[in-house]
């Protein structure tokens, strides 16, 4: 076994090895776990000419408008072989210096390479005459005609590399920090430090999965596929290396939501719930409509899981406005049949006082009382509040966080509903559970959990953040719900958007108008709910009512607003996305959203979804600046008008949210569309849940195989893979979860 420190190693010493420690690289398996970020390859290298061609026709074909996905890469790094012609320096307004170095191949065309900082070392770096790899993020101003990388990597090469090169060889190209730089760790150090400590850091790497599923899915042993990564002989092979560590990740990943679920599973003692339920059916038969069947399906799903004597841990998924919170309510309703209390949480305190004010409204002239604990409340209301959770006066309990702070007690606690969860994190479901726990006075049985979600979440994600839980789906909407009529309109046709809105609201309905911001932000000149509600009421709207609501109010304030607009006291509500979440107020028919080219994919489906509620139809209206069509052609970053404008069209396009949540995947990227850190999703190295759907599946299946098999992984052929797992949840790669 080797524990050779790095500065012993041929061409690194203290000083270099001091530099690679400060990046986490102090033993030969940090090194071989410091995988190449890309290759230089002859095949794939472009010259600058085809470089430059390619560029100004990715530009042209956004003229063309063929925009349907977002599938243009425009971030790709692209890397080049070229020789310095010239280096300048200048100095830019007052002290700013900027470092210039002019490139040329033999295809006859010239870049620009832009440095702003650590000239000194780049200065030094780039001669006259020396060729080097130029790894960058190309641009191509068409006004110049300059073809500009902005700080990119270079590396020099000399004549045995571009010796090598020319016959084929693959280069992998590490990340260089500038610290490695400066203390002299060049790529070529970096490969040299690889070739030397490869042989003795691939016996260090045991393999953990079990050799069955190696060979079922012909993957790649693991001490191979990390030489491969390191000195591929072919770029096949580092497709195949790659692979590899792809699987190797979400199955361990899925190992560990296996384990998880198997520990949910076995040891818990739940509640066995009685699936009789007076005060469900009395309400049912007080509805003014009928549960859709998939509502009595997911309905059913969730007593029988109520009923197993097992803690049920389930995710109901169903679009806004498929009728999430009556299904919850009937559950609800079961659990204090059963003399315990169930919890409703919502991420907002708005949210929280409407679902307290329809389950009050739902459940008038019966015995059961509601109890409503949000932040925003007096010290009074809380303690009363508090003391009826306690006393168990109150069977149903509706609140934000703060029905779960130190000082709420609850009295019998059989079901918490977490709506809106992708507002949560996995690790606060976890936490909750464990209050959940803890309130049974010193009996230890959990309580049963169950989660909602309007954000569709796509197959690939739910599978991985959700692969502890059972999922339930309402995929049908009430029936007599017509799809929402959505169009982007430009600026100056708000005028008659306007007087489409009159109209509505003759005929008896009302409306929103969404701003971005609450105030005026000179730095994004957006438009401001606060601003906006007193000039739409003086000059568009002097004759109808118009109501405000943003974030800054006062919870009761916001509450008073809401309530006011629910009972037609205002025709339009002027709001900042505070709206965005659960609100629901049947008779609004018309949703505009101003500066629309700004939100999120996900965030206007939301939005949307405050409309189309009811019987009527529902119009929305997304309102994009005038310049924004030709902001999309000249934007200087084609990217992100190119997105604005597939976000829009998709929403005109569809309804369907889960078809929405896939484009806004391939958009965003997971970690961006759940936030990674608060989704509890480990960051991976190798997969994407973008592309790499279908291993997921195949990791998942291979991984809840072997759990089911050996549950604790006592088989001398899991030994490895129990220690890998170990090893993960000491790094804290994955949240400990209850
Ligand atoms: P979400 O699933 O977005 O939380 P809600 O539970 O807020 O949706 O329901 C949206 C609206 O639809 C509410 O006004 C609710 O009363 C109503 N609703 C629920 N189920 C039905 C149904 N089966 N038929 C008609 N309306 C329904
Ligand atoms: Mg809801």
């Amino acid at each position: 076994m080797t524990t050779l420190p790095l500065q012993y190693v041929k061409g690194i010493g203290p000083k270099r090895a001091e530099a690679l420690a400060a990046e986490h690289l102090r033993t030969p398996l940090d090194v071989l776990n410091y995988v190449p970020r890309g290759y230089v390859q002859r095949d794939t290298v472009p010259t600058l000419h085809a470089l430059q061609r390619h560029l100004t026709e990715s530009t042209l074909w956004v003229e063309h408008d063929s925009i349907d996905h977002g599938s243009v890469d425009h971030d790709r790094e692209i890397s080049i072989i070229a020789t310095v012609v010239d280096v300048a320096e200048r100095v830019i307004g007052k002290n700013r210096k900027m470092l210039t170095a002019t490139i040329a191949d033999d295809s006859g065309v010239v870049a620009r390479l832009v440095f702003w900082n650590a000239l000194a070392y780049y200065k030094r770096l780039l001669v006259v005459g020396a060729t080097y790899v130029v790894s960058g993020k190309p641009e191509f101003d068409g006004r110049y005609h300059h073809l500009t990388f902005s700080h990119p990597e270079v590396e020099r090469i000399d004549d045995d590399d571009i010796a090598t090169y020319r016959n084929g060889a693959i280069l992998p190209k590490y990340p260089l920090t500038q610290g490695l730089r400066n203390a002299g760790v060049t790529m070529r150090v970096l490969r040299s430090l690889v070739d030397q400590i490869l042989p003795d850091a691939l016996q260090q790497v045991p393999e953990f999965i079990p050799d069955d599923i190696l060979r079922a899915h012909s993957l790649m042993d693991r001490a191979e596929a990390y030489r491969e990564l390191h000195q591929p002989p072919s770029m096949d092979a580092v497709h195949r290396a790659q692979h590899r560590m792809k699987f190797e990740e979400l199955f361990e990943f899925q190992l560990f939501l296996a384990r998880r679920q198997s520990e949910h599973k076995t040891p818990q003692k739940g509640l066995t719930m009685h699936p009789r339920s007076p005060h469900a059916r009395a309400l049912i038969e007080r509805l003014p409509f009928q549960l859709t069947s998939a509502q009595k399906r997911v309905i059913h799903e969730i007593s029988n899981d109520m009923s197993s004597g097992v803690p049920m841990n389930r995710l109901l998924q169903g679009d806004v406005g498929s009728g999430k919170t009556i299904v919850a309510l009937l559950c609800m309703l079961n659990v204090v049949d059963n003399t315990y209390q169930a919890v409703l949480m919502a991420p907002t305190e708005i949210l929280a006082e409407q679902h307290a004010r329809s389950l009050r409204a739902w459940l008038e002239g019966t015995d059961i009382t509601v109890a409503l604990v949000v932040g925003g409340q007096t010290k009074k209301q809380r303690q009363e509040a508090l003391q009826q959770i306690a006393g168990g006066q109150a069977q149903l309990i509706v609140g934000t966080h703060a029905a779960f702070e130190a000082d709420v007690t609850y009295h019998r606690l059989g079901l918490i509903v977490i709506d809106e969860q992708h507002r949560f994190g996995v690790a606060q479901r976890a936490e909750l559970r464990r209050l959940g726990i803890r309130s049974h006075d010193g009996e230890h049985v959990v309580p049963h959990m169950l989660v909602m979600s309007a954000t569709p979440i796509p197959r690939t994600l739910s599978m991985t953040l959700y692969g502890d839980l059972d999922v339930s789906v309402i995929n049908e909407l009430p029936s007599q719900r017509k799809p929402i009529d959505t169009r982007v309109v430009f600026e100056s046709y708000l005028p008659a958007t306007y007087a489409f809105m009159r109209e509505q609201i003759a005929q008896g309905r009302q409306a929103y108008i969404v701003y971005p911001l609450v105030e005026k932000s000179d730095k994004l000149e957006l438009k401001s709910a606060v601003e906006h509600h007193e000039q739409l009421q003086s000059d568009v709207f002097p004759d109808l009512r118009l109501g405000l609501l943003h974030g800054q109010m006062p919870w009761q304030e916001k509450d008073q607003v809401m309530r006011a607009f629910l009972e037609k006291e205002f025709d339009i509500l002027v709001a900042t996305t505070v709206i965005e979440v659960g609100v629901d107020v049947p008779n609004a028919t018309v949703m505009l959203i101003e500066n629309a080219e700004r939100f999120g994919l996900s965030q206007l489906h939301q939005l949307r979804g405050r409309v189309g509620r009811g019987a009527h139809q529902s119009y929305c209206f997304l309102v994009a600046k005038d310049h924004f069509r030709y902001q999309m052609r000249r934007n200087t970053d084609p990217a992100e008008g190119m997105k604005a404008a597939v976000r829009l069209r998709t929403l005109e396009r569809t309804t369907d949210g889960f078809e929405i949540a896939e484009v806004d995947l391939r958009l965003r990227g997971p970690g961006d569309l759940l936030g990674t850190r608060q989704s509890g999703l480990p960051e991976f190295r190798f997969a994407d849940l973008q592309t790499d759907g279908e291993l997921v599946q195949v990791a998942r299946t291979e991984a809840f195989r072997v759990v089911a098999a050996d549950p604790q992984l006592r088989r001398p052929e899991h030994a490895a893979l129990r220690q890998q797992l170990i090893s993960r949840f000491e790094a804290g790669t994955y949240q400990t979860v209850a």
